[in-house]
């Protein structure tokens, strides 16, 4: 139970990143995703061939890594007109946050996730909240995970512990840390086989992977790539 851990994984660059990071780590690793009629969903469609690539480049991950879950929120998609899941244009909201920010939706998908770990005995629930490059999101927010796992733990009455790696580091700090744990060949499938467009473009590939090329999840992708190549180089 200890060494087993639940992966949010919406087949992104980051929850690529987190997966490859708890098979690194834990003894038996699941994951979830969820579809909340999101314009990106093609996201989840990458997900049954990221997670044969990662088996395929350690057979300690293939031995690893267990059942796939998706959970089905529409309703998440029905109370949030955003430019996530409506054909709106991306653009800075009066509340000083992108109009991409559905309200809360980090804490809807660890409840789901604790709920399903709970269920499957699972004791680490990773996911790739981030500060560091911080679009605005509250619920990405250090602190709003730390109290979230106070109360989900409460709720529950159990031992959760919600890990996420990426909390401090920046995007180029995740492409490295993709090779730390996978080497170029981890890079690569990232590159190819993640999905991080909010507009769901598959596009062209670019040398940090497809995508529209200008929207700010691209961008940020695109800038993060950049810094890392020119580092490692
Ligand atoms: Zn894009």
């Amino acid at each position: 139970m200890s060494a087993t851990a639940l992966v949010l994984f919406s087949g992104g660059q980051d929850s690529t990143t987190c997966l490859a990071w708890a098979l690194d780590r834990y003894e038996r690793v699941e994951t979830v995703g969820f579809d909340y009629g999101q314009r990106h969903r093609i996201e989840l469609e990458c997900r049954d061939t990221l997670r044969a690539r990662l088996r395929a480049i350690n057979p300690a991950w293939a031995d690893k890594l267990g059942d796939d879950h998706t959970i089905s929120l529409a309703a998440l998609g029905e109370i949030s007109n955003t430019a996530l899941t409506s054909t709106i244009a991306i653009e800075m909201a009066d509340t000083g946050l992108p109009n991409t920010f559905v309200p809360g939706r980090n804490l809807i998908f660890l409840t789901f996730a604790a709920a399903l770990a709970y269920r499957r005995g699972l004791k680490h629930i990773v996911g790739g909240m981030c500060e560091t490059d911080f679009s605005g999101y509250p619920d990405c927010r250090d602190d709003t995970m730390k109290a979230l796992q106070v109360a989900l733990n409460l709720g529950m009455e159990t031992r959760f512990v919600l890990d996420t790696p990426l909390m401090w580091i920046d995007k180029a700090q995740t492409w490295q840390l993709a090779q730390d744990l996978g080497g170029k060949e981890l890079v690569d499938v990232i590159v190819k086989e993640s999905h991080t467009c909010y507009l769901g473009e598959r596009g062209d590939l670019h040398e940090w992977g497809y995508g529209c090329g200008v929207c700010p999840a691209c961008d940020l992708r695109a800038k993060g790539y950049r810094k890392f190549a020119a580092e490692a180089a």
